[in-house]
C-alpha cells in the first residue's frame, strides 16, 4: 500500500502547486473514518481507496480527484457525509464524492431492476463530470485486483460479468485501453476458467519452444527501420489470453488457427515519421492489404490515434503492428486524462479543457452506428434514476413527473405531496424528471392527491394511487349525503334504533363501518327497504315489494341472486340487458360485476366467484351496445335513425369507430326496455337495404 508521503509526493511530481495539506488531510480522513474495516484479502480496508488514489496519480489527475478517489468509499460504508466532506475538502471534493457514492448505489440495485444496458447508460448520464468515472473506472481496476480473495464463486462471477459487460466497455469508451485489457484480462479468468488456462498454457508452451520469438522479430523491424533511418522504439508483446479467445469465437477457430498472437508496437519521432516506417514495413514483409487502417488522418472519436497493419512474417505468421507517436501512445493507452497531462504545460485552461474534450467525446456517441461499434450501446434511454434528498435511488421510466417519484418512494408521501424542489429549486409538480435529479417532495397534513394529476403522470404505482385516493374522497362525499338519508330512513322504522341496532344491522349486511353504509345508502346501492330490514327484521313486512322499492329508488333495474345491499354494475365489455342470462363475479372493493353469460371477458375472471343472477322482475331499461356496418352512401345513416325511431328506443351515444370503403361501423349504445327489445332492433336492421351488418358489441 502506498504511504501517505509516498502518495503526496506522486502527486507534487507533476503537479508542484498541489494543495499538499489537503491530500494529507484526505489520507488521514480515509484511515481514521474505514478504521478497523477490512477487505476479503484481510488488508485494512483504507488501502483500497489508497491503491485507487494511485491509480489515479498515474493518470496525473487533479488534487479533487486524488482526493474523491481516497474518499470514494466513506460516504457509502462510514459514517461520513457528504455535509462533512464539503465542510472538510471543499465543495468540488464533495460533489465528486456524492457522484462516486451515486454510482456505487445502481450497481447495489437488485440485478433485474438494472439491465446491464441501463448501467452504462447510466453510468455514462451520470459522468457529467468525467472525473467520477475515471475514479469509478479505478475503484472497479483494483476490486478486479483484489477479486480473488472474495471467496464466494456467484460473488465473484457476479462482478466478474458485470466488469466484462459494463466496465470494460466504458473503460474502451473513454479511451482507456490500459484499464480495459485489464478489466478484461481478469474477468476472462474469473468467467472462463478452463479456457483461460489453456490458452495460457499453450502462450507458454509456444514461448518455450520458440524461445523469444516476440524479441527476434522486434529486432528485425527495428533494423529495417534503422537501415531506411529512423530513430524508432520497437516493442512487441503476445496477445492477451483473452484477446486470443475472442478472436477464436469470432472466427469459430482453434487456437493453432489464430495465427496472429503477436503484436508489435513502433514508437516514432513525429507524424511524417510513422508512414515512413509503414512504408519500410510493407516494402520489407507482405502485408495484409485489407487490415490497414490510418488512425491518424482519422482518428477515432475516443481521441485514438495509430496506424494498423498486419504483416506476413517468415512464411505464414501474422503479426499486427501498430505505428504511432509517442504523445499519441500516451493518449491511446490512458485516453484523453492522459493526453491532458502530457499537454498540460501548455494549457492554459487545464483540467477544464480536457474535461470538456472527453464530455464532447460521452456525448458525440448519440451516433447510433458508432456507440454500437464501440460498447454496443442501445441509444435509446427509457429509464432514468434520481435520488432523495438522503441518497436513496429510486429508477422510474422516462418521463415520469415529481409526483410519480413521490409515490415510487412511498404511497403515503404522493399522497401528501403538495410540492417540489428539484435540485434545491422549487418546480411544478409536472415537471419530467431527468437523471441523477436530487428531488425533495414537500409535504402538507392535509393535502390529497389531485384528480389533474391523472394528466401527466406516468407510472401504474403513482395512477392507481390517485385514482384510489380520489375514489376514496368521492366515497366520503356520497357517505355524508347517505348518512343524511339514513337519518330518515331510521324515523320510519318502528322502534327506537340506537348504536348497538346499527352495529346488529352491520353485521347482517356484512359491512365493516357506519360509513361503509351510509356511502351503499347515499349511492342508492341498497334500498330504503333493506336498510330497515337489517336495523330491524320483520319491520318492512307488508310493505311494497322489492322491485316497486328499486323503482321508487330512481334505479330501473334489479337483479336477484345478490345479496342485499351488495352493489353491482352493468360490465362495460358486454352490456348486458334484461333477458340476457347474467352471472356476477365479485370485484375487490367495487361490489358485483353483471355480465352477460357468454361474454369473453368471464374467462378472465375465472379465480374469483361466479354468482348465478337473474334479473328483477321489473327489470327494465339497460344500455345495449351494437356494432352496425352501414353501406358508405348517401341515406343509409338516416335509414338507420329512422328504425331507431319506430322501435321507440333513445341512442345514448352513436360513433364511427371505422371507416374502409365502401362501409362505415359505427358503434351505437341504445337505451333498451330488454332482451326481447334489442333483438327486434337488431332484425329490424338486418333487415335493411341500408345495413351491410349488425351485431352486438
Ligand atoms: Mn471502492
Amino acid at each position: 500500500m502506498l504511504r501517505q508521503y509516498e502518495l503526496v509526493e506522486r502527486v507534487l511530481e507533476y503537479d508542484p502547486d498541489a494543495d499538499e495539506a489537503m491530500l494529507n488531510r484526505a489520507y488521514v480522513y480515509t484511515v481514521q473514518k474505514h478504521g478497523t474495516q477490512t477487505r476479503a484479502s484481510g488488508d485494512p480496508y483504507f488501502s483500497h481507496p489508497v491503491e485507487v488514489a494511485g491509480l489515479m496519480t498515474d493518470l496525473k489527475l487533479d488534487q479533487e480527484t486524488i482526493a474523491t478517489a481516497l474518499l470514494h468509499d466513506t460516504v457509502e460504508d462510514t459514517l461520513a457525509t457528504i455535509d462533512d466532506i464539503e465542510a472538510n475538502f471543499g465543495k468540488d471534493v464533495a460533489r465528486l464524492v456524492d457522484g462516486v457514492t451515486k454510482l456505487s448505489k445502481i450497481e447495489q440495485m437488485p440485478e433485474n431492476e438494472r439491465a446491464a444496458e441501463n448501467l452504462r447508460k447510466f453510468l455514462l448520464a451520470m459522468s457529467e463530470d468525467i472525473r467520477v468515472l475515471l475514479v469509478k473506472l479505478g475503484d472497479r481496476l483494483h476490486n478486479m485486483r483484489t477479486l480473488h480473495f472474495i471467496k464466494k464463486p456467484e460473488k465473484r462471477q457476479r462482478i466478474a460479468r458485470e466488469t466484462m459487460d459494463i466496465y470494460a466497455p466504458l473503460a474502451e469508451r473513454v479511451g482507456m485501453y490500459e484499464y480495459m485489457r485489464e478489466m478484461q484480462l481478469l474477468a476472462f479468468e474469473q468467467l472462463e476458467p478452463e479456457a483461460y488456462a489453456t490458452i495460457t498454457k499453450r502462450l507458454q508452451q509456444i514461448r518455450d519452444e520458440d524461445g523469444g520469438q516476440v524479441d527476434a522479430i522486434a529486432l528485425d523491424m527495428k533494423h529495417a527501420l534503422a537501415n531506411a533511418g529512423l530513430q524508432v522504439e520497437v516493442s512487441g508483446r503476445e496477445k492477451h489470453p483473452y484477446s486470443i479467445w475472442k478472436k477464436m469465437a469470432e472466427r469459430h477457430v482453434s487456437f493453432e488457427q489464430v495465427t496472429d498472437i503477436m503484436a508489435f508496437r513502433v514508437i516514432c519521432e513525429d507524424v511524417a515519421d510513422c508512414y515512413r516506417a509503414m512504408g519500410v514495413l510493407h516494402t520489407t514483409w507482405q502485408f495484409l492489404p485489407g487490415k490497414f487502417k490510418d488512425y491518424i488522418s482519422t482518428p477515432k472519436t475516443n481521441g485514438y490515434k495509430s496506424l494498423h497493419t498486419s504483416l506476413i512474417y517468415g512464411k505464414s505468421m501474422r503479426v499486427e503492428v501498430q505505428i504511432r507517436t509517442r504523445e499519441m501512445h500516451k493518449t491511446n493507452e490512458f485516453g484523453l486524462a492522459a493526453h491532458w497531462a502530457y499537454k498540460q504545460g501548455d494549457r492554459p485552461d487545464g483540467a477544464v479543457g480536457w474535461l470538456r474534450d472527453l464530455i464532447e467525446i460521452v456525448d458525440a456517441s448519440h451516433d447510433a452506428e458508432e456507440l454500437l461499434e464501440h460498447t454496443r450501446m442501445a441509444i435509446y434511454q427509457d429509464r432514468i434514476f434520481a435520488f432523495t434528498p438522503k441518497g436513496a435511488l429510486h429508477q422510474l421510466p422516462k418521463g415520469s413527473t415529481a409526483v410519480d417519484f413521490a409515490f415510487s418512494v412511498h404511497t403515503e408521501l404522493g399522497t401528501q405531496t403538495v410540492g417540489a424542489k428539484i435540485n434545491g429549486r422549487h418546480m411544478p409538480l409536472r415537471t419530467q424528471l431527468n437523471n441523477g435529479d436530487v428531488v425533495e417532495i414537500l409535504k402538507g397534513k392535509n393535502a390529497e392527491p389531485q384528480m389533474s394529476w391523472l394528466g401527466f403522470v406516468i407510472t401504474g404505482k403513482a395512477r392507481a394511487a390517485i385514482r384510489r385516493a380520489v375514489r376514496l374522497k368521492e366515497r366520503h362525499e356520497v357517505a355524508e349525503i347517505g348518512q343524511k338519508l339514513y337519518d330518515e330512513i331510521v324515523t320510519r322504522v318502528p322502534a327506537k334504533i340506537g348504536k348497538k341496532a346499527l352495529r346488529d344491522a352491520l353485521k347482517r349486511l356484512d359491512m365493516e363501518e357506519d360509513e361503509d353504509l351510509f356511502y351503499a345508502i347515499g349511492a342508492a346501492k341498497i334500498t330504503d327497504r333493506a336498510v330497515m330490514e337489517a336495523l330491524m327484521p320483520g319491520s318492512t313486512e307488508g310493505m311494497a315489494d322489492e322491485d316497486d322499492e328499486w323503482l321508487r329508488s330512481g334505479k330501473s333495474l334489479s337483479i336477484r341472486g345478490l345479496t342485499p345491499g351488495v352493489g353491482y354494475d352493468l360490465a362495460e365489455c358486454c352490456h348486458p340487458v334484461p333477458g340476457d342470462r347474467i352471472v356476477g363475479l365479485r370485484k375487490q372493493d367495487k361490489g358485483v360485476e353483471v355480465h352477460a353469460i357468454d361474454c369473453h371477458q368471464l374467462a378472465t375472471g375465472i379465480d374469483s366467484d361466479w354468482l348465478d343472477l337473474s334479473w328483477g322482475r321489473r327489470s327494465r331499461g339497460a344500455v345495449g351496445r351494437l356494432r352496425v356496418t352501414l353501406y358508405d352512401r348517401p341515406g343509409t345513416l338516416a335509414e338507420m335513425a329512422g328504425i331507431f325511431a319506430q322501435n321507440v328506443v333513445n341512442v345514448k351515444s352513436l360513433e364511427q369507430t371505422q371507416l374502409d370503403h365502401p362501409f362505415t361501423t359505427y358503434e351505437v349504445d341504445l337505451e333498451v326496455q330488454d332482451l326481447a327489445h334489442l333483438t327486434r332492433i337488431l332484425s329490424a336492421l338486418r333487415a335493411s337495404d341500408a345495413v351491410a351488418q349488425a351485431e352486438r358489441a
